[in-house]
């Protein structure tokens, strides 16, 4: 990044907007480009407290009255030398009309000279009139090689201490997806913690990371004590995910093998998608992180939505490979492609943003969707290409109920054999996976109040007080079928091979 960003400064480009919240580092960043031996500038850096300062000098030495906005881009039009203008603070501005103007009077008249301007602002917002004139770029979280520097300044401090090559990798690893500050925080707070900084550390290190992501409310990193084998049925869909177990790993590149994008499941409520993704991350030894699209919405500022998902984004990217998991797609983008002008076309705008991202991101973040109601999906998401595979998870046929009821039972008693399970299967056609599980609970609650051991007939007598979903919502069940039988791979075996059958 930094090669492109000095790139565009020797091709005198005149306007480079830097989306990013990290300002030392990208200002650091700035400075070392301005040295290089073919360019050699000076930095100036805006602020709204000190007006221009130039890079390295103390807040005192500021140019006179360059503290508001106009006249600080004024000075910079004035300068005669080659010259690099940070500007920190300028986003609130930058919709006002005197200081859109004076930006493109500066572009206008940087045509010969070797300036450029910097603005640097924690989200995107460029105004129609510097759409054409300006570059923008998404200044990235810290890499490995980078992380790398922090690390060795903090393993400085604990003197005489080794670590070995895989540990220093491991440490690295877990601090992907911080900033430059957090990881340094990260990496002090387990030092101060142990004492030390080694393997034993890495825990620390990754469980300050999860926490860190969690505070920023969007992304959640979610753990998952299941495996896949605790899903009953779904056969198609489980060997799919097998199959796919090496696909992030060197040796599927090597293999000339392209790296999945993502998967959407399509399903009755409580059929086990939710599960089915939080079980792949340990199928496929990925880190999960779930994106709240209900967090990404932020009408406080203009602008500050789009930020929202940039910045998870980002950090899903920095993590990667990783697994981002989005509940509820359906619900998400809902009203994005109808009235969109109900929030001012947010969440279009948010839809839009996503899709792009969908399409043309190379790192390895795979993306697992669920929804339940297709006639509310944006099409877009549905058109072949999107996503590798659409699977549609069904309620369970009858063999599949004995699974789960095996499943749920094994996990509460050793002794599952006194059960007659396919009595229960049998009654309990309709239900979901999750009404299955429910049934047993309530059951177990039952007996257990009356200070005695649940039996088949407590299950039974939970099972007839349970209306399920499919019966009380038997219309869209239904419709959700008739559209899934024509468009999605089902995820369940013994319908995939009656579909197999009829081609
Ligand atoms: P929703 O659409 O309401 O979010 P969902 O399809 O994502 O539902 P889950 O949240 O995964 O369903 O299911 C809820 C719970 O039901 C699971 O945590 C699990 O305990 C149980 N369950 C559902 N389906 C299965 C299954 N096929 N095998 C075992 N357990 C299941």
């Amino acid at each position: 990044m930094q090669e492109e960003i000095s790139i565009l400064i020797q091709a005198q480009y005149p306007l480079i907007y830097l989306v990013t919240s990290e300002e030392e580092r990208t200002e650091r960043a700035i400075a070392m480009i301005a040295q290089n031996k073919n360019q050699q500038r000076r930095v100036f850096v805006w602020t709204v407290t000190h007006g221009i300062v130039e890079y390295g000098q103390s807040r005192h030495i500021t140019q006179h009255n360059t503290v508001s906005p106009e006249a600080a881009v004024q000075w910079v039009i004035q300068q005669k030398e080659p010259g690099i203008y940070i500007f920190k603070d300028l986003h609130p501005f930058i919709d006002s009309p005197a200081t859109t103007r004076w930006l493109r009077d500066a572009i206008a008249s940087f045509k010969a000279a070797q300036k450029t301007i910097v603005l640097m602002s924690p989200m995107q917002q460029v105004p129609i009139e510097l759409e054409k004139e300006v570059v923008v770029i998404d200044y990235p979280l810290p890499d490995l090689t980078e992380l790398n520097q922090v690390l060795s300044q903090q393993l400085e401090k604990t003197k005489g201490r080794r670590t070995t090559t895989e540990t220093r990798e491991k440490l690295l690893k877990a601090a992907l997806g911080l900033t430059r500050d957090e990881a340094e925080k990260v990496y002090r707070k387990a030092q101060v913690k142990a004492g030390r900084l080694t393997e034993a550390e890495v825990d620390i290190v990754l469980s300050e990371k999860k926490q860190l992501i969690r505070r920023n409310g969007i992304l959640e990193y979610i753990e998952e004590d299941e495996t896949i084998d605790a899903i009953g049925g779904l056969e198609e869909l489980k060997r799919w995910l097998k199959q796919r177990s090496g696909a992030f790993t060197e040796r599927a590149r090597e293999y000339g093998l392209p790296q999945p994008k993502g998967m959407l499941i399509l399903g009755v409520p409580g059929c086990g998608k939710s599960l089915i993704a939080k079980t792949t991350s340990r199928l496929w030894g990925l880190p999960l992180l779930r994106l709240d699209m209900g967090r990404v919405y932020d009408g406080s500022m203009v602008g500050r939505s789009e930020a929202n998902l940039r910045n998870a984004l980002k950090t899903a990217e920095s993590i990667s490979p990783a697994i981002l998991f989005i509940d509820e797609l359906d619900k998400s983008f809902a009203g994005s492609s109808g009235s969109a002008d109900s929030d001012g076309g947010t969440s279009s705008r948010i839809f839009g943003s996503f899709l792009t991202w969908m399409q043309e991101k190379t790192s390895p973040v795979f993306v697992m969707a669920t929804a339940n109601r297709v006639e509310r999906l944006p099409g877009e998401f549905l058109r072949k290409g999107r996503f590798d595979e659409i699977f549609f998870v069904d309620l369970p046929n009858k063999e599949e109920r004995q699974q789960i009821f095996k499943i749920h039972l094994s996990k509460r008693r050793r002794d599952i054999e006194r059960f007659d399970i396919e009595q229960l299967a049998t009654i309990c056609d309709g239900f979901s996976g999750a009404e299955i599980e429910q049934a047993l609970i309530a059951a177990m609650y039952e007996a257990f109040a009356q200070d005695r051991e649940f039996t088949q007939l407590d299950i039974i007598a939970a099972i007839k007080a349970t209306l399920p979903l499919s019966r009380t919502m038997t219309e869209q069940v239904t419709a959700l079928r008739d559209w899934a039988r024509q468009r999605a791979r089902p995820a369940a075996a013994s319908v995939a091979e009656y579909q197999r059958m009829e081609f």
